[in-house]
């Protein structure tokens, strides 16, 4: 166990927060999460994770327990008694593309008055626009009285987290590697040591053969790191997209060329799965958030901006199939199959689900869903239709469309569901599925980039 446990403060317990806190408890520092937000509160104070996350209740309740993690809604009482503040707020895309930093704003604001006190290290985990790091020194320094200022110490680091969600405590605790940017030699020392247990594997559970990487870098590049890191991964979904859209014209197989190219070690098999495309609550907002800070410094990113228009098109595409098939739409039942974003996540932010689910009623289409997960989507799309199951969702459905390649999609009796069906037609928007075992039950099956 960790011999000088940390006291860490997380602000913002969302995804990337609890599982943070949950983390540095777990490897033996003393953390308290900070949420505004007091039904997450209360969830967690509980040991009741607010969201869907594999394996992080029961880790939630060990640390509860072990009385190494707490939570509050009491910022004064959270910043004050820790020495590293992560911050783990949201944020989002603004009405005109860039992050909305307002709660990064007022994060640091109440963190300001504390820094007097004692020395903090302010570590940014949220994903921020490049250059945060100096602007949160100047926010500090601007919001105390003048007679306070030469008792202010304290310093920023930027520590941009990588995990994917559904796998988030894996990426958390055996990430490759971690990047810490800063000019503050104190605080890049309090951080290296807080991470000591996962980059050593020294905690419970910790994995010897693994080795993390830490990258020390400065700040600007630690905060662009994370941009470029999303806008990569976002661009090789969207090439692959569009050589299956060649291939569709063609007559190539997409999943035959991804491998074929994907063994090349310079290229790499992930990420190369072609479909309906990328969405959640990252790769659009930070690419956005980077095309606007290339044009504000009067370059124009087209690379970046042909990976989002590929992704917005490719989505179009699964209605476009549908329309190939069906010809007109008013009228017709259509089933989706998966709404988050992506499986073992019950996260909807920018999901494909939500823009087919637009698009297709615009058409006049009944849609109706079903997710093993996801069973409201609250006041929006008032008129969708949820389904307890497959087996209902097909019941006089004239297509089904995956959407999200949940693994409870696996293993369907595709005769029992055809016989259901007013229409035995699958659009398969993750090709997950093997063509010739649905078209065995009578189906007709279309992929993306599929013959
Ligand atoms: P989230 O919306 O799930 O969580 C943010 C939390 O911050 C919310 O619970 C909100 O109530 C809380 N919050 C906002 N203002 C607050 C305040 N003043 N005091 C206390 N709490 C406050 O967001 P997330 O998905 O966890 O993402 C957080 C950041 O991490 C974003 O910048 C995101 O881009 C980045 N990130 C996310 C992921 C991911 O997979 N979700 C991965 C890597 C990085």
């Amino acid at each position: 166990m960790n011999k000088t446990p940390a006291r860490v403060c997380v602000i913002g317990t969302g995804y990337v927060g609890t599982t943070t806190a949950i983390c540095f408890a777990h490897v033996g520092h003393q953390v308290i999460g900070l949420e505004k937000d007091l039904d997450k509160i209360t969830k967690l104070k509980a040991g009741i994770l607010p969201f869907v996350e594999p394996g992080a209740e029961p880790m939630l309740k060990d640390c509860l327990q072990a009385g190494n993690l707490r939570f509050t809604d009491n910022p004064s009482e959270a910043i004050s008694s820790s020495e590293i503040i992560f911050i783990c707020v949201g944020t989002p895309l603004s009405a005109t593309g860039e992050a909305d930093v307002e709660a990064l704003r007022s994060v640091v604001t109440s963190i300001a008055p504390h820094t007097t006190t004692g020395y903090k290290t302010i570590v940014t985990k949220s994903t921020v626009p490049v250059g945060s790091g100096d602007w949160i020194t100047m926010l500090i320094e601007d919001s105390l009285p003048t007679q306070e200022k030469s008792t202010s110490t304290f310093g920023v680091v930027s520590n941009p987290e990588f995990l994917r969600e559904g796998v988030a405590i894996h990426d958390f605790l055996f990430p490759e590697r971690i990047v810490l940017g800063s000019s503050s030699p104190i605080s890049i020392t309090q951080v290296t040591k807080l991470y000591d247990p996962i980059l050593q594997q020294s905690f419970p559970g910790g994995q010897e053969e693994i080795k993390p990487r830490l990258i020390q870098t400065t700040l600007e590049s630690a905060e662009m790191i994370k941009y470029a890191a999303n806008a990569f991964l976002a661009t090789k979904i969207s090439f692959i997209n569009e050589i299956a859209n060649i291939c569709e014209r063609i007559g190539g197989d997409i999943a035959q060329v991804a491998e074929g190219i994907g063994m090349d070690e310079r290229i790499g098999q992930q990420f190369l799965n072609a479909g309906i495309g990328w969405g959640g609550s990252c790769f659009g907002k930070d690419i956005m958030a980077l095309i606007r800070t290339a044009e504000e410094y009067g370059y124009s990113p087209q690379l970046l901006e042909a990976t989002v228009n590929i992704n917005q098109f490719q989505r179009t595409q699964i209605i476009r199939k549908l329309q190939d098939e069906l010809k007109i739409l008013k009228g017709k039942r259509i089933g989706l199959m998966g709404l988050s974003f992506k499986p073992n996540t019950d996260d909807l932010r920018d999901a494909p689900a939500l823009t087919l689910i637009d698009r297709l009623q615009n058409t006049g289409a009944r849609v109706s869903v079903f997710d093993p997960v996801v069973t409201d989507l609250g006041k929006r799309n008032a008129h969708v239709v949820f389904a307890q199951n497959v087996i209902d969702l097909a019941t006089g459905a004239d297509a089904l469309v995956l959407v999200t390649e949940w693994n409870d999609f696996s293993d369907l009796d595709w005769d029992k569901i055809g016989d259901l069906m007013r229409t035995r037609l699958l659009i398969d928007g993750r090709n997950a599925f093997h063509p010739e075992t649905v078209q065995a039950a009578g189906f007709r099956y279309v992929g993306v980039g599929r013959p």
